[in-house]
Order: C-alpha cells, then sequence, then structure tokens
C-alpha cells in the first residue's frame, strides 16, 4: 500500500489535466476490457485526479470513466519520454499531450486493468468486498475493533484479508504485529482489548510512516521497484531485531512468508493462563 500511495501521489502531481493522445495495447492480457473498446474509450478522454483504495489505483477520467488498475504483485508504472526504454513485459502505453508516456509493465502479468463507470466499479472483482481503506479516517480505533469482532482465526490472516480491512499487504502485517508485539499465529479471540488497541494503533502508525518513507525515495522518472529496505522484520529472518537483538524467525506457509521476534512477539503457548499465574 505505501507504494501505491506514492506512485498515486507522483501521478496526481504531474497527470490531472493531461489528455490521453494514444492508447497502444502490446500485451493486452491484463486489460479486462475488449482490446478495440479500450482504445476506443480512452483515446482523447482526459486525467482528473488518481485515488487509491486498497491495492486499486483509480485514475478518474473527464468522460466521467474510471481507469482501475489493480497491479497485484507484479505490476509496475513508468513515466518516460517516448524514446526512454521500456521495461520488458510492457503491456500499455499511454502517450499524454505533454509528450510523456504513462505506462504500465507486469513481468508475471498478474495484475488488472478496468475502465468502468462509477457505476459499475462495484462490478471489479474484489472491489465490492473491500473493507475500509486502511488510511481512510473513518477507520477509528472503534470501527478498526468492530471489525476485528467479525473475524476469526490467526490475527495475521485477519490483517492481510482486504474484507476486514483493504491494503495491508503480507510485508507490513508483519511490520504492524512486530511494532504492537503480537505473535501473528495468535486467534483474534485470544487477543485482550488493550492488544486490540495496541493492533489498532500499530496499523495507523506503521502506514503512515511507511507511506512517508516511501514517497520521499520516489524519483522523479518513477523508476519503481519495491521500496523494502525500510522494514524492520519482514524478510529480516536470521538478523538481530532491532528493539531487543534477539534472532528473527522466519516461517514460509503456502506462499507467505511470515517474520517475527519470538523475543517481542510470545508465542501463544508460553503464556499462561492469568488464573494460573495469579495462583
Ligand atoms: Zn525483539
Amino acid at each position: 500500500m505505501p507504494d501505491l500511495e506514492a506512485i498515486r501521489a507522483f501521478f496526481n502531481r504531474r497527470i490531472a489535466g493531461q489528455s490521453i493522445d494514444r492508447v497502444d495495447v502490446p500485451i493486452p492480457v491484463v486489460i479486462r476490457v475488449p482490446r478495440e473498446e479500450f482504445v476506443r474509450l480512452l483515446t482523447g478522454d482526459s486525467f482528473g485526479e488518481v485515488h487509491r483504495y486498497g491495492k486499486f489505483l483509480l485514475f478518474s477520467l473527464a468522460s466521467g470513466r474510471v481507469l482501475v488498475v489493480n497491479p497485484m504483485l507484479t505490476g509496475r508504472f513508468a513515466y518516460a519520454q517516448p524514446n526512454a526504454r521500456k521495461f520488458a513485459r510492457t503491456c500499455l502505453v499511454l502517450g499524454l499531450d505533454n509528450g510523456q508516456e504513462l505506462r504500465y509493465a507486469d513481468q508475471r502479468f498478474m495484475g488488472r486493468i478496468y475502465l468502468v463507470t462509477p457505476e459499475t466499479l462495484n462490478q471489479v472483482p474484489q472491489f465490492a468486498e473491500m473493507g475500509p481503506d486502511v488510511l481512510d479516517p473513518k477507520l477509528t480505533e472503534e470501527v478498526f475493533k468492530d471489525r476485528l469482532r467479525k473475524h476469526s482465526g490467526q490475527i495475521k490472516g485477519i490483517l492481510v484479508n482486504l474484507k476486514f480491512v483493504a491494503g495491508i499487504g503480507n510485508a507490513y502485517s508483519d511490520e504492524i504485529l512486530w511494532e504492537a508485539r503480537i505473535h501473528p499465529y495468535r486467534k483474534r479471540t485470544q487477543l485482550s482489548d488493550e492488544e486490540q488497541s495496541a493492533l489498532y494503533l500499530a496499523t495507523r502508525s506503521v502506514l503512515e510512516w511507511a507511506s512517508k518513507v516511501v514517497g520521499d525515495l520516489m524519483t522523479d522518472n518513477l523508476d519503481y521497484q519495491e521500496w523494502r529496505d525500510h522494514l524492520r522484520v519482514h524478510r529480516r529472518g536470521g538478523q538481530p531485531c532491532p528493539r531487543c537483538g534477539t534472532t528473527i524467525s522466519e516461517i514460509t506457509a503456502g506462499q507467505r512468508i511470515t517474520s517475527f521476534c519470538r523475543a517481542c512477539q510470545p508465542e501463544p503457548s508460553l503464556s499462561l493462563p492469568s488464573s494460573l499465574t495469579r495462583g
């Protein structure tokens, strides 16, 4: 999410009011609209404001339509002169009237691009299912806890579930849980009210901090890879925890890597029920 937020801000500073003079679709597989229709509808339209909701970027257009991009894990944007080298597997090129090109490339073709109206936005797969965006000011502590109660299972799985809150990916779920000192495999039903509050505060602080860091790293040519150097625990297995020095643990389950500190984030089995400790 912080990466997309930085890209959103980048485009908002540059493409508002620019008209789309040319639409090239070198690789149509990611575009979920028939190619002819996509090119016809987009050519001559102009960009308005760019919004982000969860992991979707929404480019509003003067026609009222919305160009929706869900880059998933492998989508990359570029903003460059037409003669600048293209990324491999560039799927879409929009030539703007300022002479620049907005491009979308996708190494594994995982992303999805739609062209919709505000009325049909909810037909975009996953869109209607999303909970509030993680940076939405309406996501107060009360709303957050209320939504938590509707989900069961391991807390990490809930954090990355877009139906709970949209925009927390695998990497940032690890960062949030580390910040809140909660073990990723704790059950939601085991979390105390204080821990749920800590989780809310960590969600907010980690993502606001990371959005700022990533925004500052954004270069002028949108030379975008993945900004991961600032992360404190995710994919830092074997390195010392920046808080306590304990070696960070890393577990791969399914296709998901989970990193955490066993000292800062104690396992549920190690914490005795309060009835025992109080004797
Ligand atoms: Zn630690």
